[in-house]
């Protein structure tokens, strides 16, 4: 298995509930690295444009809300095998099906505010990295 680099956003249910800390520390329990950090509202414009590729779904209007209503967190997690472990991690998109001890099933509080996001392969990865950092912020 490779070391691979995933992204990750700790989602604004999340934050707002004050739990970066505790997502961190099942991240770090997990093995995964947090390599990059920082805390940001992101715009409407980058929500539609981050999750673009839901935007035929019926709830992207209420998803990009959302992720506007309050700030993130956004990460870049190094690791073997990054990008499926922290989908693993995270646990099933709606917390009602995510395994126990998965940041889902521990926090989340809806299918919508399931707390957290990890990219799902290594070539969207890199893509969704370098919509929040340059180069030069990442420290691995
Ligand atoms: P993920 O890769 O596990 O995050 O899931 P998806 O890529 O399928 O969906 C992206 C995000 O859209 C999810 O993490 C949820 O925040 C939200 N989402 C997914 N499915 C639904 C849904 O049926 N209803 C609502 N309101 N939001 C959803
Ligand atoms: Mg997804």
């Amino acid at each position: 298995m490779a070391i691979e680099r995933t992204f990750s956003i700790i989602k604004p249910d999340a934050t707002r509930r004050n739990l970066t800390g505790a997502v961190n520390a099942v991240i770090e329990k997990a093995g995964l690295r947090i390599v990059a950090q920082k805390r940001v509202l992101m715009t409407k414009a980058q929500a539609e444009t981050f999750y673009a590729v839901h935007k035929e779904r019926p709830f992207f209007g209420d998803l990009v809300a959302f992720m506007t209503s309050g700030p993130v967190v956004v990460q870049v997690l190094e690791g073997e095998d990054a990008v499926a472990k922290y989908r693993d991690v995270m646990g099933a998109t709606n917390p009602a099906n995510a395994a126990e001890g998965t940041i889902r099933k521990l926090f989340a509080e809806s299918i919508e505010a399931n707390s957290a996001h990890g990219s799902d392969s290594v070539d969207n990865a890199k893509v969704e990295i370098a919509q929040f950092f340059a180069g030069n912020e990442i420290v691995g």
